[in-house]
Parts: C-alpha cells; structure tokens; sequence
C-alpha cells in the first residue's frame, strides 16, 4: 500500500483548503445563523465558481463532467471539503447526490446517463434516494413494503418512504420497490427505479422534524408517499430483481465519501478544541489546556483520527483495485469506527467549549445535531458489527445462518 499523496492532488487539495477557509466558511456563518435557504443565492455562486474552473463533482470521469479523481485521490480533497458543513455541497459531492451519480454511472442506461447523470453532475438538478420505509426496519432492506407492479411498458408503484434525504427540490428519486415478490431469495425481489418527482402520485406528506429542525431543499429528511406512480420500465436501473446488489454497491464509495467528511469534520473540530484550550484561561495564566484531563482528549483525538484516516485510505485504496465487492469488510469496519471517532471527537470539542460549545457561534452545535445519524445511517453500528464478525467467525469455521 501506498497512500503518497501524488504531487498533483497535494497542490489540489491546498488550493481547496484556502478556498474552503476564504469562501466556504464565510458563507457557513450565514448556514449557522439563518438556515441553508438564506446562503442559497451565496452558494450558486461558488458554484459557479468552480464550474468554470471544472472543479464541480471531482469524483465523477471528465466525460461527464465532473473532475475525473480516482476514489483514494479524491480522499484528501473530501476530507478538507468536511471541514465546513457546506463543503461538500459547494462542489456538489453531497449525500445522495454523489451516490446517486456513481449508480448512474456504473449501471444506468445511455438514455438515462444522459438524462439524469448528465445534469446532475453539473449541479443544475438535485437527486433523492428512496428506500427506507417508517413501517419496515431500514436494517433489513430486503424487507420493503413498496412495490412496483408492471403493467404494459410501465411499472405502477405504490409505497410509503421516509428519511428520504433532500426530497424536498429534487428532481428525481431513485425508488427502490419489491418488483419480483415471488423470487426465492431476498435479495433478488427488488429493483431500482428512476421515478421523476413531477409524475403524479408523488407526494412530499412533510419534511420530518429532526433533532429540533424542519429542514429545507437540500438539508431536509422528507417523508413521501407513492400513490400508484406510473414510470416506464426503461426507468430500472440494471436488471429486475438486483435492486439489493446495487444499493450495497452504492453504499461502497459512498461510505468512503462519508467517512472522509466526517474526518474532515473532527480536523476543524480538533483546531477548535485546541485554540480554545490553548486560549481559555482558568484562572490567571491557567489554560484549560495545561489540565491533563484536556490533554489526555487531545492526544487521543489525535490518535484516532490519524487511525481512522489510515483505515479509511486502505479500504478507498482496495475499492480503487480491486472493486467494492472485495472490500465489503474493510467498507464495514470504517463505516462504525469513523462514525464511532466522529461523535467522540464531536464530544470533547464540545466539552472543551462549555456553554459555547452548545451554540450556533461554531459549527460543532450543528456537528452535534446533524452527524448524530452517522451511526444509524448507511447501516446502523450494530448491522456492520454483526455482518464483519459473522464473516470473520464463519473463516473460523462457524456455519452461516439460513436468510
Ligand atoms: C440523517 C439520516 C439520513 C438518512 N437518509 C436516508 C436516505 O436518503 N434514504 C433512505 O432510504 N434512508 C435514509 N436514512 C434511513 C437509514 O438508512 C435508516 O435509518 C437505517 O437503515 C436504519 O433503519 P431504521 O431507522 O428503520 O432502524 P431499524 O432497522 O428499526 O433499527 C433500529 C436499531 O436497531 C438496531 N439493530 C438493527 N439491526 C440490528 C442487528 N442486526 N443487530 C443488532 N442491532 C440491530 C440498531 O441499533 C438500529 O439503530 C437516513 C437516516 C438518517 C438518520
């Protein structure tokens, strides 16, 4: 293995970096203080921005617009970009767009490339995943209620989402739906399916309250009804029934995209802790930091951020090689151990602050509120734990349970 940092995306990633630190964050304040709708206007601009420098959607090839990165290139760059809550937004590699695009990418049709990646990776549309179900445990997702029933050259669709992640303003949602309820196994019985959110019988009920926010465009967690929507079958992405097998190939890369945010979000939340504590008097030439309770959070911060960027490069690393089949353990293990570092470091950052820390006058407030989910979406910890263990237990000899 090897994680040098080619000389080319050296010079990349620091000419991210003054841009997220020179027109991100200033921006950010306004996210902080008046909601993601008031930076709007501020946002397209960078956007545009970038645009005319190619630099939107780094991770996606040249010839479809994006900036032709390689997984683990693209590494550090995510990693800078997480260092504000807008980053990945302002380059449009933002959950689930990015994921969507790589689905798009790798199995959608040329007519539907064309008509959804296309667009997409230019940032002039927004996209929406749809899988979880309120009735249904998001744990088991071969266990759905929505169904697409075909009939003639179209598939009639019928379901109930939620935490569908920025439905509200996109402009498609790729809806996964039971269309082979009769195969025998499981995972064959759904697809995935390209539903326009203009076609009628897609309905918005709410964007769901969440730790004390509505949400809005993009920042919003909506619960949607399908109310028999009718999309041509072309819409299906891959084959019938290989719905199960593309979500957990979506969620390879894009587990990657997360962890390397979220290690982005521990950096600025490691800067803060440690200005704070270098500057925060006690009492009279006392910083908090001379208090070995504060430095024993510093040090260990430091630990597990440097380990878990280094499990992290490994697992971009194995994908880049070898496929994201070939690292479902790896993909596993970064997933609950990243989100894991993530919350601690959140943690202390804000323990370091006191009452500070609980406002909107930095960025950990909204940390704290936003990336509790980290360890409850993609698969929850426990989900991942489980799958590696059994994995590992059964190269011990232990028999695999039936599904
Ligand atoms: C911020 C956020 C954004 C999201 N965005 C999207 C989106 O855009 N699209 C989408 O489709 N979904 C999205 N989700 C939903 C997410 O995928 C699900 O919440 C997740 O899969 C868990 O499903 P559930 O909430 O139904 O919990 P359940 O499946 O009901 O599980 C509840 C808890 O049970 C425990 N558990 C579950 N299985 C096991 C097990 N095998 N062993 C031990 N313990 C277990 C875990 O602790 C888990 O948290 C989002 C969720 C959040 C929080």
């Amino acid at each position: 293995m090897d994680f040098t940092i080619p000389t080319e995306i050296r010079d990349l990633t620091a000419l991210v970096r003054r841009f997220v630190d020179e027109e991100i964050l200033p921006v950010e304040r306004t996210v902080l203080e008046r909601g993601f709708g008031a930076a709007q206007v501020e946002i397209e601009r960078l956007r545009g921005w970038l645009r005319e420098q190619g630099l939107l959607a780094p991770h996606m090839p040249r010839e479809w617009g994006g900036g032709g990165l390689s997984l683990l290139d693209f590494a550090p760059l995510s990693e800078v970009l997480g260092r504000s809550v807008i980053g990945h937004y302002v380059f449009n590699v933002q959950a689930p767009d990015a994921g969507n695009m790589e689905l798009l990418l790798h199995h959608g049709s040329d007519e539907q490339r064309e008509r959804w990646l296309r667009p997409l990776v230019a940032g002039d549309i927004r996209s929406c995943f749809g899988m979880t179900e309120p009735e249904f445990p998001g744990s088991n997702p071969v266990w759905l209620g929505t169904t697409a029933r075909r009939d003639g050259g179209d598939y009639v669709i019928d379901g109930h989402k939620w935490f569908t992640s920025a439905a509200d303003g996109a402009v498609f949602c790729i809806v996964m739906a039971v269309t082979n309820p009769e195969a025998p196994s499981p995972y064959a019985r759904a697809s995935q399916i390209v539903m326009p959110t203009d076609a009628p019988g897609f309905e918005i009920v709410q964007n769901l309250p969440v730790m004390g926010e509505r949400g809005e465009g993009w920042m919003s967690h909506a619960e949607v009804r399908l109310n028999g929507v009718r999309v041509p079958s072309a819409n299906r992405i891959g084959v019938e029934g290989s719905g199960f097998a593309l979500a957990q190939e979506r969620l390879g890369p894009g587990r990657i995209h997360h962890c390397m945010r979220w290690l982005g979000i521990c950096e600025r939340a490691f800067d803060l802790m440690c200005e704070r504590a270098a500057t925060r008097e006690l009492s009279p030439g006392r910083p908090l930091g001379s208090r070995q309770i504060v430095q024993a959070w510093i040090a260990e911060s430091r630990a597990e951020i440097d380990a878990a960027r280094l499990l992290v490069l490994r697992t971009a690393w194995r994908i880049d090689r070898e496929g994201a089949a070939a690292a479902r353990d790896d993909v596993s293990l970064i997933k609950f151990h990243t989100a894991g570092v993530l919350q601690r470091v959140l943690d202390r950052a804000i323990q370091t602050h006191g009452a500070l820390g609980l406002t909107e006058l930095t960025p950990l407030a909204f940390w704290w509120r936003h990336e509790r989910g980290a360890r409850i979406y993609d698969g929850a910890d426990e989900v991942h734990k489980t799958a590696v263990a059994k994995r590992i237990l059964e190269r011990y000899g232990m028999k695999r349970e039936k599904a």
